[in-house]
């Protein structure tokens, strides 16, 4: 999916679906609700899309936000996420649009979960390598603290392999904060519900506006303000992010990027009296 935010062309790159707990996804909401927009399947899984961004339009720079969860896992682990996105790794995706690994300039990690940091990194002859080598590496200080030592509740989100790479390259560049402009127009903004220091990219240009939400509203049936992860480690802090967040983008009149939603990766947030909700793009 293509989206022309004033000067900058966004693609949204299709990285495949994996499959997680439907009640792990919406928290306390019941499957008789969560159900209806979100069936799940004979395990109790729900299909979740992988849907990294491409920035473009900003001169040579080519912005890469997040890679999907890649292939560096065996048929057990594959089974257990449900995971289908052979031919639609980050690779392949960029591939389509003309683009090469080496001419990615800037990566930007929202956090290292591996549903997020996964793809950025492949094995060669047995060692996990990072497949971007000419990238500097955006990542948020203190969430880089949390994943290098993760807490017992999110652990099993943070991938050994995933990371090495990524926290070893001499490119990374550890952010302390909201950061306006890392280049003109992009900004990135921490949030600490989901997990320590999650970064949302918000991309401006010409009065028109994206943001990348990353977990902070994964797919748009998130967009509701109870509708919240089992996974989030601090549900209430989340809850006033989202509110926040919507708020500004209904004034702006912004897109919202959905990362993990299949169907609608990109909506409008409207609020009506009975709350927060996505809607199509028109
Ligand atoms: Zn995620």
């Amino acid at each position: 999916m293509k989206l022309q935010i004033g000067k900058f062309e966004i693609n949204i790159i299709d990285c495949g679906t994996f499959r997680l707990d439907g009640g792990a996804m919406f928290g306390v909401i019941p499957k008789t609700m969560w159900n209806k927009t979100n069936p799940a399947d004979e395990l109790n899984r729900i299909t979740l899309g992988l849907n990294a961004t491409l920035i473009t339009g900003c001169g040579r720079r080519k912005i890469l936000i997040d890679a999907g969860i890649g292939d560096k896992f065996d048929e057990k682990y594959s089974g257990i996420y449900g995971v289908d996105n052979k031919g639609r790794l980050i690779l392949d995706g960029l591939t389509k649009l003309g683009v090469t690994a080496d001419e990615i300039t800037d990566i930007i990690i929202t956090h290292l979960h591996f549903d997020h940091c996964g793809g950025f990194t492949a094995y060669q002859n047995g060692e996990s390598k990072l497949l971007f080598n000419n990238a500097d590496i955006y990542l948020q200080k203190e969430h880089y603290d949390a994943g290098i030592n993760p807490s017992e509740r999110d652990r099993a989100s943070f991938i050994k392999d995933n990371l090495a790479p990524i926290i070893n390259s001499p490119r990374l560049k550890l952010l302390d904060g909201p950061v306006n402009e890392l280049f003109e127009g992009i900004s990135l903004r921490p949030f600490n519900g989901h997990t320590k220091a999650m970064q949302a990219v918000i991309i401006e240009s010409e009065g028109k506006s994206a943001y990348y939400l990353s977990d902070l509203a994964p797919t748009a049936s998130h967009v509701p303000i109870p509708f919240i992860m089992g996974y989030d480690l601090f549900p209430l802090t989340i809850i006033e992010e989202k509110k926040e967040i919507f708020d500004e983008m209904i004034k702006k009149d912004a897109v919202a990027i959905f990362e993990h939603d299949h169907a609608m990766p990109a909506a409008k947030i409207i609020k009506t009296e009975k709350g927060y909700r996505a809607e199509k793009l028109i």
